[in-house]
């Protein structure tokens, strides 16, 4: 059976088509620029990336074009619609009221919208994808897979903030953390490594991408995570400012003299490693320039290596211990650098770096810690589509 994996945002659609049986990718694409021109990039397992401008007023063009190359005769990878069996989709805010995946049905898509005040940028996004698919595709079954439904474990002193309890009560307003499909997957994966039983290991996932956060992962259940009520809290991020003191808001509101609708776009576009930096949030960049001795380029992979090695230590207090960390996404995965300055910090742990395996070690499943040291590390590569497939497979099965 094949899945097609939709993950949509405003202006985007990223979609992969997995045979669920080999877990081989078919094809997978974008589409860009949706409701503003419109571009789709398309590339079948082992084909040529195509490149072609489309008009995509909506979505639903999007999907309609998504299906249509994934069908074409000379480059697709389906002969009918018959051959796609079922839709996954990311769902980003599942609130309290989903704690894992669900199959789509109009009573889900309004607990999902009700999720809306949540995530705002995210979940009409998600649903747009969903119902332009619903559309495309009548009748072929869908999946919801959400980011925040693998930590809805967490207990309640690791979410509830330190606010009024009332704006719980009224408003949900709690940490919910995000990324769970991957610290799922990759942690998953952390236990079939180390040979135990998931439900017997302290895993601590370190989800390093643009947007970051770190995990803990107690017997198999996601007990703390960096994220909060929004993926703004925690690391200091590509472009985001994670934990700050809350009094610079208004600190920023009587100096800067900027509204808050300003100040979160600073939080959120204008600050983490590209803030410190002045103006880089890709890590080859950074790295490049820390390498000819800026010091702002190296303090921002400071400043970011040092809120990994911090959050690590906490979770190790939370599970009281820790049996094997993972790194993951875009930098965990890529970054040797900012690594090894977070393995700096974990002596203490009696981690030690095999700094011959961690150099250039790009996109690979390996262990970078020494045999002999007491706590596994490894590079875990995650696949948020195939998770989402097989999440997908096993609610139709
Ligand atoms: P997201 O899904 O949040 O957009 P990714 O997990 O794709 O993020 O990570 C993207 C980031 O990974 C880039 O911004 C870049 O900083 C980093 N990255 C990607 N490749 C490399 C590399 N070869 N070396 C260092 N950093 C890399």
């Amino acid at each position: 059976m094949n899945v097609l994996v939709i993950n949509c945002g405003s202006s985007s659609l990223k979609f992969q088509l997995i045979n669920a049986e080999t877990e081989a990718t078919l094809a997978k694409g974008i589409c860009e620029r949706i409701g503003i021109d419109g571009a789709l990039t398309y590339k079948k397992t082992g084909g040529e990336k195509e490149q072609s401008k489309k008009d995509m007023p909506t979505h639903k063009e999007a999907i309609a074009f998504v299906l249509e190359a994934l069908m074409n005769e000379a480059t697709g990878v389906v002969k009918s619609l018959d051959e796609i069996s079922a839709v996954g989709h990311r769902l980003v805010h599942g609130g309290e009221e989903f704690s894992s995946s669900v199959v789509i049905n109009e009573e889900v898509i309004k607990g999902v919208e009700a999720c809306n005040d949540l995530a705002p940028l995210h979940n009409p996004a998600n649903l747009t994808g969903v119902r332009a698919c619903q559309e495309a595709m009548p009748g072929t079954p869908m999946v919801g897979v959400f980011d925040t439904a693998f930590h809805q474990t967490m207990p309640e002193h690791a979410y509830i903030y330190g606010l009024p309890f009332e704006y719980y009560e009224k408003y949900k307003v709690r940490r919910y953390g995000f990324h769970g499909t991957s610290h799922s997957f990759v942690s998953k994966r952390a236990a079939e490594i180390a040979g135990k039983p998931y439900e017997q290991m302290k895993t601590i996932v370190c989800h390093l991408g643009n947007g970051a956060s770190v995990c803990a992962v107690l017997n198999g259940k996601s007990v703390d995570t960096s994220m909060g009520l929004t993926p703004l809290e925690g690391l200091a991020m590509g472009t985001r400012s994670g934990d700050v003191d809350p009094a610079i808001l208004e600190f920023l509101n009587k100096k800067e003299g900027l509204d808050i609708a300003q100040i979160m776009n600073v939080l959120n576009k204008k600050s983490g490693v590209y803030g410190i930096s002045g103006g880089l949030s890709d890590f080859r960049d950074l790295t490049e320039k820390r390498l000819a001795g800026d010091h702002q380029a190296t303090i921002a992979m400071e400043v970011f290596a040092y809120r990994v090695a911090k959050y690590i230590g906490s979770y190790v207090a939370a599970m009281n211990g820790v049996d094997f960390i993972a790194f993951t996404a875009g930098i965990g995965e890529n970054d040797d650098l900012v690594r090894s300055d977070v393995m700096e910090y974990l002596g203490y742990l009696g981690v030690e770096l095999d700094k011959e395996v961690n150099t250039g070690l790009r996109g690979e499943e390996k262990r970078i810690s020494t045999e002999d040291s007491k706590v596994e590390v490894w590079v875990v590569p995650t696949d948020e589509e195939l998770a989402i497939c097989r999440e997908t497979v096993s609610l139709l099965q």
